[in-house]
C-alpha cells in the first residue's frame, strides 16, 4: 500500500482543489485558490527523501527508476544559454562563485566551468548518490547531498529541473537565499504546466510521482517574490517541435501515454528565468 497524505497547496496554503490527471496511482490536482498543480495526497516526506537518494520509486506497479545517465549534449546547450543570459557577468571578468542545486550527473557545472572567469568556483549539491558520484568521476565538484543553510556563500546558484521535485518550494527557497551573497542571483528553469487549460495540452508523461509540483509564470512569480527576489530576464522556450513530434509517435506506438499534437500548438514551453535579490 502507498503510504501518503493529504496536503494543502504548497504555493498558497488553499485546500481547495479539483482533478486534473493521474498517473501510476498518483494523482495531481488542481489548486482553486493560485492555480497551481501538485500531487495530492502526496507520498510521506520520508518516502520521497528514499527516492530522491536512490532514484527508485515504490515497487511493483508504482515502480520508477529515474537514474538517468549522463547527457553530453546538455553541456554544450546550457553553455550557449549561459553564455548568452549571463553575458554581462562574462564580460566582467572576474571570479565568480556558483553552485548547482540539484546537479545531477554535472552537465550544468561542466557547462559553467567551460565559461566562467579563470579562478571562479564551480560547483554542485546533489541527493542522489548515483548522479553525484558520477559527477566526480569526471573531476566536478559535486557533493552528494541536499542543499545545507551553512553551505559557505556564492553568487550565483542554478536550480534546472528541479522545482518539480520540491514538495515545499517556499522553504526550499529560504535557503537558497541563505546561501546567496548580497547581490546574489538564481538562474531558474522549469516547464510551465499550470498554464496549460488540461493534462492533454502537455505531450508526454508528467513523471508522477517524482514530479510533485508544477508552476506556469504566475505561480513562479510568487515563489520568487515571497523569498525576496526579484526576475531580470525570462525566456520561454517550446518543446513541440518536428522533433519532437516525430518521438512522440514513436513513444505512443511503443504503448506510452503521449497525446499526439501537430507541431508548434501546444502552450507548453521551458521557463527559464534570471532572478536577483530585492535591496
Ligand atoms: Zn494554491
Amino acid at each position: 500500500m502507498k503510504a501518503v497524505e493529504q496536503v494543502p497547496c504548497p504555493c498558497c496554503g488553499s485546500d481547495d482543489f479539483s482533478p486534473w490527471a493521474e498517473e501510476l496511482g498518483f494523482f495531481a490536482v488542481r489548486c482553486h485558490g493560485c492555480a497551481l498543480i501538485y500531487v495530492n495526497p502526496r507520498p510521506l516526506t520520508a518516502q520521497i527523501d528514499s527516492a530522491v537518494r536512490t532514484g527508485v520509486h515504490g515497487e511493483d506497479a508504482t515502480y520508477l527508476d529515474v537514474r538517468t545517465r549522463r547527457v553530453g549534449a546538455k553541456i554544450d546547450l546550457y553553455r550557449t544559454v549561459f553564455d548568452k543570459m549571463f553575458v554581462d557577468v562574462w564580460r566582467g571578468g572576474k571570479p565568480i562563485s556558483w553552485l548547482d542545486i540539484g546537479a545531477g550527473n554535472g552537465e550544468i557545472v561542466e557547462a559553467i566551468s567551460a565559461i566562467a572567469p579563470a579562478g571562479s568556483q564551480i560547483g554542485g549539491v546533489e541527493p542522489m548518490e548515483a548522479k553525484a558520484s558520477r559527477a566526480r568521476a569526471r573531476g566536478l565538484k559535486v557533493a552528494t547531498s541536499y542543499l545545507a543553510p551553512d553551505h559557505s556563500k556564492v553568487d550565483f546558484v542554478s536550480i534546472v529541473d528541479v522545482f518539480s521535485h520540491v514538495p515545499e518550494f517556499h522553504d526550499f527557497l529560504a535557503t537558497v537565499r541563505s546561501v546567496l551573497n548580497p547581490h546574489g542571483e538564481l538562474f531558474l528553469e522549469t516547464g510551465n504546466l499550470a498554464d496549460l487549460d488540461q493534462r492533454g495540452d502537455f505531450p508526454g508523461e508528467l513523471g508522477l510521482p517524482d514530479h510533485l509540483v508544477f508552476a506556469g509564470e504566475k505561480q513562479i512569480g510568487m515563489y520568487l517574490s515571497r523569498a525576496g527576489f526579484e526576475i531580470a530576464a525570462i525566456q520561454r522556450v517550446r518543446v513541440d517541435d518536428t522533433i519532437y513530434f516525430a518521438k512522440s509517435i514513436v513513444k505512443r506506438m511503443l504503448g506510452r501515454p503521449y497525446t499526439i499534437r501537430l507541431p508548434y500548438t501546444s502552450k507548453y514551453r521551458q521557463i527559464r528565468l534570471r532572478a536577483r535579490l530585492v535591496a
